[in-house]
């Protein structure tokens, strides 16, 4: 089954408002005059999501949250909901990123619920799993992910509205790549997983990106991996060069 490859940018808490509409700006100009084999999303922080819906409208460039609440509204000061990014114009979130998972305790269960309310809401959902490199280096790489698509997988998943991100948590804004085999290794693993949760067809339709100081030098290695359909890209995406050189690495 042919996976159409998304190359998703997740800025983190980079940017302020004009360098973050610039650079948004800049990639739509580039789509507008160029082509691109892929899918584009760009996940900037809240404050400039608005900025940055303005700057990329029309271009094809899609625009996503970073995180979301679980609920739908309701006493939680300084927290977002999905429905609040899908009334922005938002066409995903991300959710279980490693550094939400470490810097915010949020576990498998807190995952689901996310990725739950951002299918509620009408939103794609991205769905973060990864190893950290204790785990890697006690060989439960491949169970430690498989246990995360099962804790952290919405209810209603399809592959319309899910995508996996494997992001090995070593390889995470450290300048350190899993290389092509030992990503792909993870892709299949998770695949396989998939299709025990959801069936073949659904398994096989699923988009499962790859993060993890992916760049404009390793993209088109990692990418050419049967398994890998995309990447979500921390560093790289700040640089308008760096994400359309990503984009254009697309098989
Ligand atoms: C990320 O934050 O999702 C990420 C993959 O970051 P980086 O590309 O900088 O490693």
């Amino acid at each position: 089954m042919s996976r159409r490859i998304l190359i998703a940018g997740n800025w983190k808490m980079n940017c302020l408002q004009a360098d973050g509409t610039a650079l948004a700006a800049d990639l739509a100009s580039r789509m507008k005059s160029g082509s691109v084999k892929c899918d584009m999303l760009v996940c900037p922080p809240f404050t400039l999501l608005k900025g940055v819906l303005d700057a990329v409208a029309g271009s094809g460039i899609a625009v996503g949250g970073q995180d979301c609440h679980a609920a739908e509204k309701g006493a939680h000061t300084g927290d977002t909901s999905a429905w609040m990014l899908k009334d922005l114009g938002c066409a995903a979130v991300i959710v279980g990123h490693s550094e939400r998972r470490t810097n915010h305790a949020e576990t498998d269960a807190v995952v689901k619920a996310k990725a739950e309310a951002a299918l509620a809401a009408g939103l794609m959902v991205i769905v973060c799993i990864g190893e950290t490199l204790d785990e890697r280096d006690a060989g439960k790489t491949l169970e430690v992910n498989r246990t995360q698509v099962q804790g952290s997988l919405p209810d209603g998943a399809t592959a319309e509205n899910t995508v996996i991100a494997y992001e090995p948590v070593w390889a995470i804004g450290t300048g350190r790549t899993a290389t092509p085999d030992q990503a792909q290794e993870v892709h299949a693993a998770i695949r396989s997983e998939l299709r025990g949760k959801l069936g073949e067809a659904a398994a096989n339709g699923m988009r499962i990106l790859y993060g993890g100081s992916m760049n404009a030098k390793n993209a088109a290695d990692l990418l050419s991996q049967a398994d890998i359909d995309g990447g979500l890209i921390g560093g790289a995406a700040l640089k308008a060069d760096d994400f359309w050189t990503i984009a254009q690495s697309c098989p």
